[in-house]
């Protein structure tokens, strides 16, 4: 039985003390409000991981996210955070290549590779993300891209450590515009990346791995993707910020 997830990726907002803030609304309304068994993530920038982690302690399914990891174990490497660095101050999970880290600081699937290798070895679950620009789709290349991303980044692990591995497929002509994919589009995407991951692992390991669906999901729209078969939560951006939005799209399952 695959996770259910619905994870949260705050990027560059909410300084320290809107971030304690969020995360109290958001600890306080998952202890009171009924919610089914579902996983959230809160991916935070690397300056909270220490203060969230420690609010974090008593909750048995709320774990904690980093945005990004080097993919070297440390050194020379002037305002980077290693992923041994993040395990020490209790992060669970890393996401690894969101659309903004490969397009502004052109992060290639080989670098997102060795991300991956690291973080594993640190002992983080990489959320790894992958999706096609609008031209790519329309251009109707995107199963083979977003295949080529998934074969590039992660098929060089054994089927152990592939295991660990959480999937976000986020179509970046729908990231903070609005523009959703539609469930169909999402379903197809997401029943696409799981044959994939099965002509490679077997249908055993693909039927485990958890898909998750990223681009202007919200309250509004999130029953209607996570009721896709192959759709297993979401990577939540703008609509992570407000603890009432967020939550009402963890209680969409
Ligand atoms: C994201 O950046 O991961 C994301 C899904 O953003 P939004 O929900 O704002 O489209």
């Amino acid at each position: 039985m695959r996770d259910k997830i619905v994870a949260g990726n705050w990027k560059m907002n909410n300084d320290l003390q809107e971030g304690i803030k969020l995360t109290s609304e958001v600890v306080n309304m998952v202890q009171d409000e009924v919610m089914g068994n579902v996983r959230i993530v809160l991916g935070t920038p690397f300056i909270h991981l220490t203060n969230v982690a420690k609010m974090l302690t008593e909750s048995e399914n709320i774990f904690l996210a980093a945005q990004n990891c080097n993919e070297h174990e440390s050194g020379a490497y002037t305002g980077e955070v290693s992923a041994s660095m993040l395990s020490s101050v209790g992060t669970d999970y890393v996401i690894l290549g969101h659309s903004e880290r490969r397009e502004y600081f052109g992060e290639t699937n080989k670098q997102l590779a060795a991300k991956v290798d690291i973080a594993l070895g640190h002992g983080l679950i990489p959320i790894f993300c992958c999706g096609e620009s609008l031209e790519i789709r329309e251009a109707n290349d995107h199963f083979e891209f977003v295949c080529q991303q998934l074969t590039e980044s992660l098929f060089h692990l054994d089927t152990e450590a592939f295991s660990k591995i959480v999937i976000a497929y986020e179509p970046i002509w729908a990231i903070g515009t609005g523009k959703t994919a539609t469930s169909e589009q999402a379903q197809d995407m997401h029943a696409k990346l799981r044959t994939h991951i099965a002509e490679k692992y077997g249908t055993s390991i693909a039927d485990d791995t958890s898909i998750l669906y990223g681009g202007s999901c919200k309250p509004s729209n999130a029953q209607e993707l996570f009721a896709c078969p192959d759709v297993d939560g979401g990577l939540i951006g703008g609509a992570s910020l407000k603890s009432r939005d967020f939550i009402d799209i963890v209680k969409s399952f």
